[in-house]
């Protein structure tokens, strides 16, 4: 360990600054959005079995809805532009902007060089939880997904069922793509219900029953063609276990909704930067 500095304390005591203001982003016209979607109806719906994940898809200008049915269970997200999966989402750029746990009137961005909106959060039933006493919340954007690899690493053991397998297989046969070459398109999810944070003393990340209950639900705007996997995580509340057959696990339901989009609006444009990155 290194000796402190004399002027450690005012060091510390510096304020921080918040890197991205929100109010610098272009307003994302929720009002309008939920408006619309109002008025919508249903064209599909797709129920995630436990320990596996389903692919779906929702056309630019529609939305798509997830719910907790029979019991509390966390699911985790992949999406992809459904015409170019390599724009995949973001998780960390949505972080930096957005914070760590997501909720109603954050959007989901996709990976450079597009770094566009790819969907809008309308609605979620567990905006009330905010930030607990461990500083714990809901639908965070800062754990990755359980997977097989780091259960080797830390147990020796493979489990096949972890959300990253889930969600490799799922694309792979909605794709009719090898697993292999499926698994290299499976990114850092959206933990949906999950409750997570980190620890404030050590800075561990931490997960913690989530308050979902059935009932409860997110539903995003499609501001793109999407292509979405979700996966019913083998943690199930994600309460003490995952990567096992331990927790007792619910299916999620996935539901689709179609509608005239809000006047004016489009599907959301990729970045003008030019790409020359200094290079005349
Ligand atoms: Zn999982």
């Amino acid at each position: 360990m290194t000796d402190a500095p004399p002027d450690a304390d005012a060091r510390r005591a510096i304020p921080p600054v918040i890197v991205y203001p929100p109010e610098a982003l272009p307003d994302p016209r929720i009002g309008d959005r939920l408006a619309a979607f109002d008025t919508y109806e249903k064209t599909a719906e797709v129920l995630v079995p436990p320990r596996d994940a389903r692919c779906f898809r929702v056309p630019a200008g529609g939305a798509f809805r997830i719910t907790s049915v029979e019991a509390p269970q966390v699911g985790d997200l992949n999406l992809w532009n459904a015409d170019d999966i390599s724009e995949r989402f973001f998780s960390g750029k949505t972080r930096a902007i957005h914070g760590t746990h997501v909720t109603t009137g954050d959007r989901l961005w996709t990976v450079l060089p597009h770094m566009r909106p790819m969907a809008t959060i309308i609605e979620d039933t567990l905006d009330w939880y905010g930030f607990d006493e461990f500083g714990g919340g809901i639908h965070d954007v800062i754990g990755t997904r359980c997977d097989p690899y780091t259960g080797r690493l830390l147990s020796g053991d493979d489990y096949h069922y972890c959300c990253h397998s889930n969600l490799t297989r799922a694309l792979a046969a909605e794709l009719d793509m090898p697993l292999a070459e499926a698994e290299r398109h499976v990114h850092d999810v959206l933990n949906v219900f999950m409750c997570t944070g980190f620890t404030r003393d050590t800075g561990q990340y931490f997960m913690k029953a989530s308050p979902v209950r059935p009932g409860d639900q997110i539903t995003f705007f499609a501001e793109l063609p999407l292509l979405g996997a979700l996966s019913a995580c083998p943690g199930g509340d994600c309460g003490a276990d995952h990567s096992s057959d331990v927790a007792r696990c619910a299916p999620l339901l996935v539901e689709v909704f179609e509608g005239t989009p809000p006047e004016g609006w489009a599907p959301s444009e990729r970045s003008p930067y030019p790409g020359t990155h200094g290079v005349v």
